[in-house]
């Protein structure tokens, strides 16, 4: 306990001592309407003892317990925080997991077809390290997470606020770009592209080129995560056929959706 105590800061220290307050206060408010209750026809000396009592001891008892009630419930909070982050973070890069990626982006789109209905726009970018096997096999497992975190690295400065990065397996990652018009989105994945290609890797102290693929789906209407994705993903196999180290990004094929229909949203 005097562990925890030492690490609280002073806004921690001033929201522990607002709830024990608080808290404390509650319990005399109790004890006195109860005391009233109970001995308002007593003689007034006996009165005035009990009032007194009444208010001693609940401020003595209730005092600690809601100071560690409090503190308790603020350490269960913050590894509760630190559970949550470590369960939608990627462990090797730091940015989110697929799970995690794939959740948040829907959010994400749920909410602009609530907002901008029909108007929605965007765009998901998935992004494959290119040779990546031969990495490993060159240089070793070592090297090739040093490459992975390279790669993150060099993605994250060409994304705005809002945008979103995570690694959706392997040497793969994805870029959601929420607002993004499709000039906007070709900008950005030719800026990931350049980036990493011109990201410095060196392996046994030798330098290494990293390149990606980039395969990118476009929307201009209400779409979900899975069917972005799979215009996307087919891009990618586009840019990888092509010759790699290269963007292929294609708009959403038309909604077939009859104009009157309005989707349910929960
Ligand atoms: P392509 O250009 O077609 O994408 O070829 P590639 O070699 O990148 O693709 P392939 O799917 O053949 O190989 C992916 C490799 O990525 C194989 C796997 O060992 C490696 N890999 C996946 N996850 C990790 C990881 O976390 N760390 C390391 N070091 N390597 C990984
Ligand atoms: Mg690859
Ligand atoms: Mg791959």
């Amino acid at each position: 306990m005097r562990a925890s105590l030492k690490k609280l800061s002073p806004r921690a220290w001033l929201q522990l001592a607002g709830w024990t307050v608080f808290g404390t206060l509650g319990c005399v408010a109790v004890s006195l309407a109860v005391t009233y209750v109970l001995f308002r026809n007593t003689s007034a000396e006996v009165f005035d003892l009990v009032l007194i009592e009444a208010t001693l001891v609940p401020i003595l008892l209730a005092a600690p317990l809601f100071f560690y009630l409090t503190l308790k419930l603020r350490e269960l909070a913050i590894v509760n925080h630190k559970l949550v982050v470590a369960a939608s973070t990627d462990a090797l890069t730091a940015c989110l997991n697929r799970g995690a990626f794939s959740t948040r982006v829907d959010d994400v789109l749920t909410r602009e077809i609530a907002r901008r209905g029909r108007r929605s726009v965007g765009a998901l970018l998935v992004i494959d390290a290119d040779h990546f096997k031969s990495i490993n096999d060159r240089f070793g497992h070592a090297e090739g997470d040093e490459a992975l975190r390279i790669i993150v690295a060099a993605i994250q400065p060409c994304l705005r606020a809002d945008d979103m990065l995570g690694r959706l397996g392997g040497e793969e990652f994805a870029v959601f770009l929420p607002g993004a018009s499709p000039v906007n989105a070709a900008d950005i994945a030719e800026r990931i592209r350049r980036s990493v290609a011109e990201a410095s890797f060196q392996p046994g102290g030798r330098d290494h080129r990293l390149t990606v693929s980039v395969g990118g789906a476009v929307f201009e209407r209400p779409v979900g995560f899975a069917e972005l994705f799979r215009i996307a993903d087919l891009n990618l196999y586009e840019a990888k056929g092509a010759g790699r180290n290269r963007v292929e990004l294609a708009p959403m094929p038309p909604d077939r959706t009859p104009a009157w229909y309005q989707p349910q949203l929960n």
